[in-house]
C-alpha cells in the first residue's frame, strides 16, 4: 500500500532533508586522500544528533553506521571503516535522517583527488540520469516513465543499470511502497499521485550490470570489479509540481568539480 503524504507530513520530511543536506555538506569538506571513511561517518553521526535527528541507517536491520560508504567497485551498503581514501578513488556516500517522525534519504558519489576521465564520465552520466528520472516524476505519469528515463540515459552512454536494488517510497518508514526501479517501460507501473514521496536512486556500473554481495552480508559490489556510481534524492509529487526535498547544494558549495 502506498502511503500518500499530507502537506504537513511533507513539511516534516523537508525539515529532515535540510538536516540531511547539511550533514552531507559537513562530510564533503573532508572527502580527500588520506581520510579514513570511519571519520566521515563520525562527522555525519554527530552533526545529525546535534541537530535533533537520528541517522536513519544506524541500527536498520543491524547496519552499524550513519553512512553507507561504498568505494570504487562497491555499489551500495558499504561500511565506514579504517580504509583510507586515496587519489583516484570514487566513493558513494549515502545517508538518511529521521527527524520528527519522518525519514529523508540522499546519496552522492565523489571523485577523490584526480580520477580517470572514464570514471568521471560515469559519475556525470549517473547524476544526469537521476535528474532525468526526476523530470518524469510528475503527477499523472507512471513509475515506468521514471524508470525508463533513467535506463535510457544510462544505456545510451554505454553504462549499465543495477536491477536488483531499487529506489523506494519513504516517510514514517525508511523503505515504503512503491519500488522505484532504475529500468522499465514507459506507461507501466503505478500512477504517480498527489502526496507521493519517493527516493530515486540510480546505481550505474561502468562494466556489466551484475553484482555480488560480500561476505559481510551488506556490501554490494560489481561482479567484474569495475566502478559503480550512485546518486539519490527524495522527491515529492504534487498535483501541480514536483519538489526535490533533499539537496546536494551543501555538497556542491564545498566540493567543486
Ligand atoms: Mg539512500
Ligand atoms: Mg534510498
Amino acid at each position: 500500500m502506498i502511503l500518500y503524504k499530507t502537506e504537513e507530513e511533507v513539511q516534516l520530511i523537508r525539515e529532515s532533508a535540510e538536516i540531511l543536506g547539511r550533514a552531507h555538506g559537513e562530510v564533503a569538506k573532508l572527502v580527500k586522500p588520506g581520510v579514513k571513511t570511519k571519520d566521515l561517518d563520525k562527522v555525519a553521526d554527530e552533526f545529525i544528533h546535534d541537530h535533533g535527528g537520528e541517522p536513519s541507517f544506524k541500527g536498520y536491520n543491524g547496519f552499524p553506521a550513519a553512512l553507507c560508504i561504498s568505494e570504487n567497485e562497491q555499489v551500495v551498503h558499504g561500511f565506514p571503516s579504517g580504509y583510507e581514501l586515496k587519489d583516484g578513488d570514487i566513493i558513494s556516500i549515502d545517508c538518511g535522517v529521521f527527524y520528527k517522525g519522518f525519514h529523508s534519504d540522499s546519496a552522492y558519489t565523489y571523485p577523490v583527488g584526480e580520477i580517470s576521465p572514464e570514471t568521471m564520465s560515469l559519475l556525470k552520466a549517473t547524476k544526469e540520469s537521476l535528474y532525468k528520472g526526476i523530470e518524469q516524476a510528475k503527477f499523472g505519469n507512471r513509475m515506468g516513465d521514471v524508470s525508463y528515463a533513467i535506463q535510457k540515459h544510462v544505456e545510451d552512454r554505454g553504462y549499465t543499470v543495477v536491477r536488483e536494488l531499487v529506489g523506494h517510497g519513504l516517510g514514517r518508514s525508511l523503505h515504503e511502497s512503491p519500488e522505484v526501479p532504475n529500468y522499465g517501460k514507459r506507461g507501466r507501473g503505478p500512477k504517480l499521485q498527489d502526496g507521493l514521496v519517493i527516493a530515486i536512486e540510480p546505481m550505474v556500473n561502468l562494466g556489466s550490470r551484475n553484482i555480488v554481495q560480500e561476505n559481510d552480508g551488506w556490501t554490494i559490489r560489481t561482479r567484474d570489479r569495475k566502478p559503480s556510481a550512485h546518486y539519490e534524492h527524495t522527491v515529492a509529487v504534487f498535483k501541480d509540481r514536483t519538489e526535490v526535498l533533499t539537496t546536494h547544494k551543501y555538497i556542491e558549495e564545498v566540493f567543486k568539480l
